[in-house]
């Protein structure tokens, strides 16, 4: 029994040399939806998952519902436990092509597809978390909602993991208050357009980057490495990101 990483073109930490191939599996994915991780799934991100799409292919939407079968049988202990094998397999992964030269940043995207499911789940993660201070982690989440699930009291304090919370005009109020709470967190705010993603963050503390990917500015893979690797805004922390549906 073991969790399954994915690759992931856009976060890749090694890509081919022709630029268009992630060579290490470096993020997880669980299956989206209410009725699945996602507890605090919003009507405008159920109408663009981007994740949720991926999934309709059978292999894909198989191969993530394995790893919540898998981690809802355990406790948080066990959890914990399935996630630091799949760390170690992830490090040795990069080690092995460290040793062949490659530049290989130690930077792991967790839930390339669904959410922190549980309480008791998010705290496995910070167990891990805090267990690999080398390892940079970023996760964007939309349970942070105590009506439904809030999982960020068990994710503060970490300096190796950025947590954005991942917000659209039906969470917003939600998040304000998130934001209240947990000073800590970023936005990922998902909006029409860039300019209508402004001006809703304008009264937010902190600076606000429209991201490149998205926007078309960098491509989502390519010889210089992944998108997300190399522009460094959500690995870091550095700031709220805007998303646009129209990409405009
Ligand atoms: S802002 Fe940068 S790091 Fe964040 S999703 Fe876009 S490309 Fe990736």
């Amino acid at each position: 029994m073991s969790l399954r990483r994915s690759t992931d073109r856009k976060t890749a930490n090694l890509v081919s040399p022709n630029g268009k191939t992630p060579k290490i599996a470096n993020s997880f994915g669980l299956p989206a939806g209410r009725a699945y991780s996602c507890p605090g799934a919003t009507a405008t991100c159920q109408r663009v998952c981007y994740a949720g799409r991926l999934e309709h292919g059978k292999g894909v939407r198989e191969f993530v519902a394995r790893n919540l079968d898998q981690l809802i049988e355990q406790d948080r202990a066990g959890m914990a436990e399935l996630l630091a094998e799949m760390l170690t397999d992830f490090r040795t992964d990069c080690e092995r092509a460290r040793s062949k030269g490659a530049t290989v940043p130690l930077a792991f995207r967790i839930h390339w597809d669904g959410d922190f499911f549980s309480l008791p789940y998010a705290q496995a993660w910070a167990d891990v978390i805090g267990a690999n201070p080398d390892i940079r982690f970023w996760v964007y989440t939309r349970s942070f909602d105590p009506a439904t699930l809030d999982v960020l009291p068990a994710l503060g304090g970490l300096p190796n993991l950025t947590v954005y919370l991942s917000v659209d005009p039906d969470n917003i109020a939600a998040a304000e208050q998130a934001r209240r709470r947990h000073p800590w967190v970023g936005w990922a705010y998902l909006a029409e357009t860039f300019t209508a993603g402004r001006e809703v963050l304008a009264d937010q503390p902190g600076k606000r980057y429209p991201c490149p990917e998205n926007g078309g500015r960098i491509p989502l893979i390519s010889g210089k490495g992944s998108a997300c690797i190399r522009c460094g805004i959500c690995p870091s922390g550095r700031g709220d990101v805007i998303f646009s549906i129209s990409k405009r």
